[in-house]
This record gives C-alpha cells, structure tokens and sequence, in this order.
C-alpha cells in the first residue's frame, strides 16, 4: 500500500526555466572583476535590442516598474500631468506613473481585455502627457487609433510590454510601437534574470537619456571621465542598473527564447483545441493576421451564471494539481489604494470587472507539456461541472 495512488501531478502556474547553462554564467560573472558596468550588460543590451529588430535600442534597467518609471522621468512626467493607464492590468503600469506625482487616468479595457482604443480620446485632457498601453496577455494593442491620437495631440506612447517578449503588430516588435518600451524579468515571465528589465526604443537618444537617469543622472562625458574618481552630475537620476550576474542569465536565456515561445505556443494551442468543446467558458482572443501573440498564459472568462463560482473552480483545480493564477484580481482604479485616492465612478470598468471577478489564467509557460494540457484541460472541465 503505498502512497503512489495519491501522487498527483503538480502543474505550477510558471516556473522559471534555470539550467546549468545559466548558472555556470552567474558563477562565471561573479569570478569577474566587474559586478556592474561590465561586458555582460553591453552584451544582453545588444543581443535584446537584436532580437526586437535592426532599428532597435535597449538599456538594461532593475526590473519593469524601474523602467516604467524611468520612462516618465525621461518624458518629464509629473505633478500636475495625466497619463491615460487601461484599468486592466499590473498595478505596477499606475504606480509608475503614480510616484511620479502624475495622475494615472483609468481607460476600461474591451473584450480582448486589452485597453479600449476607442474610449481613450474621452479621457485626453490638456493635462495628459502619455498614454500607456499594456500587450495583456501577450496580444498586441492595435494602435493605429493611439498613436493617431498621440501624434494629433503631442503625446508620447509607453508600452508596457511585461507580458509581450516576442509579441509584434504588423511584424513589428512590441515594444518599437511607440516611443518608449519597457519588459520584465521576473521569474516566471517569458525569460528572467532574477529580478530585472529592459527599456527599448528606436531612438537611440531616448535610451541614451534613460541609461543616464538609471546611474544617478552622471556626467560621463570624456572631460568628465578623464581623471579617476573626478565627476559631474548632469542631472537627477536614480539608481535602477542591473547587475552583471543577472546579465549574464539574460544572455543565456536569450538564446533559449524562440524554443520556449514555441512551447508556449503549442500549449496555448493544445489548450485551446480542448476547451473548444467546454461549456460556460470563453476563451480571450488569440493572435491573428495583423497581431502575433506572446502567449503568456491563456485567459478563460466564465459565463456570467458561473462567475460566482470562480474562486471554488480555482481551489478545486489547485486540489488537482494544476496551478492557475488571476490576471488581476481586481480593475486598479477599484483597488483601496486608487478607489481611496481617486473616488472613481465604479461602473466605468465593467469590461475589467467581468475579467477580475469571471477569469482564471490558465498556464502554459514552457515548463509544460502537451500531455499536461490535457490535465488542464480536464480538470477545468471537470471543475467547471462540479458547480454546474
Ligand atoms: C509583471 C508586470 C509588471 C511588473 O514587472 P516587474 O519586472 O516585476 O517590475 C508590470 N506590468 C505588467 C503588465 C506585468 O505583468
């Protein structure tokens, strides 16, 4: 009698995909004279810039927020200033623009989850000064109405692209779609370094400006550099550098990223193919001619007759094995800290709420396999009948 007949399998949410390869990297980087400002940052910078596309330029930064927030320090974002934010996302797009002193101007998403381009010219006032749009979950923007209206009004475009690593629209990178980009490399997103991040741009100038503002604004100009330890501050910065050590992860799993965004891509389409039958569960848009999705996860809306129930759908699939996870848990503008700041009118992001209160993100990183989408797929069905 042993214990075998009760193993289940465990099927984490994500997992960060860590070999030997990058661990003998790290050690190699610590063995090193330079913890920071090395080769390895030059490095990653170069080859993630490469892989967005040619006209492409990136500065590594301490991770997505960091680089969020460096992005509106660049754009001379602050007090008094608005930045029109979708209301379905990471708390980390407001907050950027929140400690800032700037006021995140909240934006109901549509459908597809992603921000509703329709309803942002509503929000432009003469206070705005960007808009930031989130690739969620992997699926581009569509931004031909953003950036028409970027460009009517003067208004600078910050993606953030968190969940969008080898996202593009049109075969342009996310990322390139506006004027400044910022991703993360948090543990279980596309890639990781740990904790960290990249801004990227086609400007060179704009990433300039930013690798300036995340070494405490320095003056490393050739007059200023020419005797040890003699410089100038040029202006105010912060401190928000990667390391070496996380660089040198980054480098290596950058050239493991087509194969895990092919995993990603046939688990999306596994899952896809066995949900296709389920009933009260609505699957949130794929990619299609125009958009390639990141497939960071898969979103499952339920029908409003099961929305009550999510949350035991949720418990009975973790009894299972399987590990899902909500992409978010609540539209921003309603969580206490901006409900208590702003007072917003809690009906205007009812398309959010649906997601927050009715969905459950489903995993499909590349520490999966066919064979454990089908145990995905079952024990949602099979969840999903229990309270039916
Ligand atoms: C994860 C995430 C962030 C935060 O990234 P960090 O690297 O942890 O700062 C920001 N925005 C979105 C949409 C995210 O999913």
């Amino acid at each position: 009698m042993g214990s075998e007949s009760s193993v289940i399998k465990e099927i984490p949410f994500g997992r960060p995909m860590i070999s030997e390869a990058e661990t003998d990297a790290v050690m190699q980087a610590m063995s090193s004279p330079q913890l920071v400002h090395g080769p390895r940052i030059h490095e990653f910078e170069n080859a993630f810039a490469a892989m967005l596309g040619p006209d492409a330029y990136a500065t590594s930064v301490s991770s997505c927020t960091a680089g969020l927030h460096l992005s509106y320090l660049h754009l001379g974002v602050g007090q008094g200033d608005e930045v029109i934010v979708p209301a379905q996302t990471h708390v980390a797009t407001a907050h950027a623009v929140e400690v800032t002193g700037a006021r995140p101007v909240f934006v109901d998403c549509d459908e597809s989850g992603n921000i509703d381009v329709t309803r942002i010219a509503d929000h432009v006032t003469d206070r705005t000064k960007a808009i930031c749009v989130v690739h969620y979950p992997g699926l581009p923007v569509v931004m031909d109405v953003v950036s028409a209206i970027a460009s009517h009004k003067g208004l600078a475009v910050v993606e953030d692209c968190a969940l969008a690593i080898g996202a593009s629209l049109d075969n342009v990178s996310c990322g390139l779609l506006g004027d400044l980009g910022s991703f993360s490399f948090y543990p279980v997103k596309h890639m990781t370094t740990g904790e960290g991040g990249m801004v990227v741009s086609r400007d060179p100038d704009k990433i300039a400006s930013i690798a300036s503002l995340k070494a405490f604004g320095y003056d490393r100009s050739a007059a200023a550099r020419s005797i040890p330890g003699i410089y100038d501050i040029a202006r105010l910065g912060i401190n928000y550098r990667m390391s070496e050590m996380a660089a040198a992860i980054g480098v290596v799993q950058l050239g493991r990223i087509d194969g895990f965004a092919l995993q990603r891509e046939a688990n999306s389409r596994a899952l896809r193919d066995g949900l296709a039958g389920v009933e009260g569960v609505r699957l949130l848009p794929d990619g299609d001619a125009r958009r390639q999705h990141a497939n960071y996860c898969l979103v499952a809306v339920l029908d409003p007759g099961l929305v009550q129930h999510r949350n035991s759908i949720v418990l009975r699939m973790k009894e299972m094995g399987v590990g899902t996870s909500v992409y978010y848990p609540i539209p921003l503008p309603l969580s206490a800290y901006y409900k208590d700041r702003y007072s917003p009118d809690p009906d205007a992001f009812s398309n959010a709420q649906r997601i927050s209160e009715g969905s459950i993100a489903l995993p499909i990183g590349p520490h999966l396999s066919r064979e454990d989408m089908l145990i995905v797929v079952e024990s949602l069905s099979i969840s999903v009948k229990e309270v039916t």
